[in-house]
């Protein structure tokens, strides 16, 4: 006999698990499932994750946000969906496969999150524990002030990256992945008034165990920093199945309580068209397990006698 769940959030990272933390106090019955691949595990250190103002690492941040949601009762499973249907007939609710096994849900809420495309070089995790490579300018620019910049990526996405670096830093310089300086001529315009200089397309790029280098041109320049914008891939397979709508990207489509294009499905976090950051994958959550509760039959609690003399 399967149990059938009230919700299913598959993903465990903060947008899950804050949601787990929400339905669980709701006092909904869950699972979470996840395939242990959070995109915040990379965080070697968060300096604007609310609440932390000595910073936190990823993995610290995700074990207090388990820790809280099993404290209330969530059920936190490591399996991956592999796949997820409609349940015909029944008017509504969720059959999903995790590693072989069938689970039924009234809702499903998809924290799948996304991944950024990795330069291939080696020692990869080691440059991005001690920071020499970044991903992500809005969540550690800060932290970056001042210090001789490389943006790698696309030409006309590093440009974009690379102006809003540059009010940290006097020093910031795009390595472009392709010959496209092209552009638009504003770009290209706001480009040399700020004093950002391009180079030509690497040859390659490497971690000497401190910095991040590039071969360009014949020489070997090292920067403090390199911001790798080569893009990401959106984890929205599950719901695309299920025929939901997503940008041009894959991110999902969503209404105001984070409800996706099909019925009972919501999405939260960077599966979703918005803002990548741990703050908004924490309101989604919020207002995502909110809206679940509420599309659910209310389960009203059993009236209980007062002890007696009281
Ligand atoms: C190097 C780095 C530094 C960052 N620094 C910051 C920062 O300082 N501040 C900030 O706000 N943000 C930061 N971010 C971004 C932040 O990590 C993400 O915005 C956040 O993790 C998104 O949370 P999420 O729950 O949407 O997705 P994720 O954290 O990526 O979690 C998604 C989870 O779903 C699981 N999953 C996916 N598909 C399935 C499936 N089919 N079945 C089961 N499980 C599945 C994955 O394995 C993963 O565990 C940083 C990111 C990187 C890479």
């Amino acid at each position: 006999m399967t149990v059938l769940l009230d919700c299913a959030i598959v993903g465990a990272g903060p947008g899950g698990l804050t949601a787990a933390v929400y339905l669980s106090r709701f006092r909904r019955s869950i699972a979470v499932f996840d395939a242990g691949n959070s995109r915040a595990r990379w965080i070697p250190e968060s300096h604007n994750c609310p609440g932390f103002p000595s910073g936190i690492s990823g993995d610290a941040f995700l074990a207090r946000l388990a820790a809280q949601a099993r404290s209330f009762g969530a059920r936190i499973e490591p399996g991956e969906a592999t796949s997820i249907e409609r349940h015909s007939g029944a008017g509504d609710g969720f059959a999903l496969d995790v590693d072989g096994f069938r689970f039924d849900a009234r809702c499903v809420v998809l924290a799948t999150g996304c991944e950024d495309v990795m330069p291939q070089i080696e020692g990869l995790e080691d440059a991005v524990a001690c920071a020499a490579l970044r991903f992500c300018p809005i969540c550690d620019a800060f932290e970056a002030a001042d210090r001789d910049i490389a943006v790698h990526g696309p030409f006309a996405s590093a440009a974009r990256h690379a102006l809003f670096l540059r009010t940290y830093s006097g020093r910031v310089t795009v390595v472009p992945t392709d010959t496209d300086a092209s552009t638009d001529p504003q770009q290209g315009r706001r480009l040399r008034e700020t004093g950002i200089a391009a180079t030509a397309v690497p040859a390659d790029m490497r971690f000497d165990g401190e910095r991040c280098t590039f071969l360009i041109d014949g020489r070997r320049r090292a920067f403090d920093v390199v911001y790798a914008m080569l893009g990401s891939r959106q984890r929205s397979g599950l719901a695309l199945s299920l025929g939901a709508r997503c940008d041009d990207e894959g991110a999902l489509h969503v209404d105001s309580h984070m409800h996706t294009s099909v019925p009972g499905l919501y999405a939260i976090g960077d599966v979703v068209s918005a803002l990548n950051q741990i703050a908004v994958a924490t309101g989604h959550a919020a207002i995502a397990a909110t809206a679940v509760h509420n599309a659910l039959s209310p389960r009203y609690a059993q009236a209980v006698s007062p002890p007696a003399g009281a």
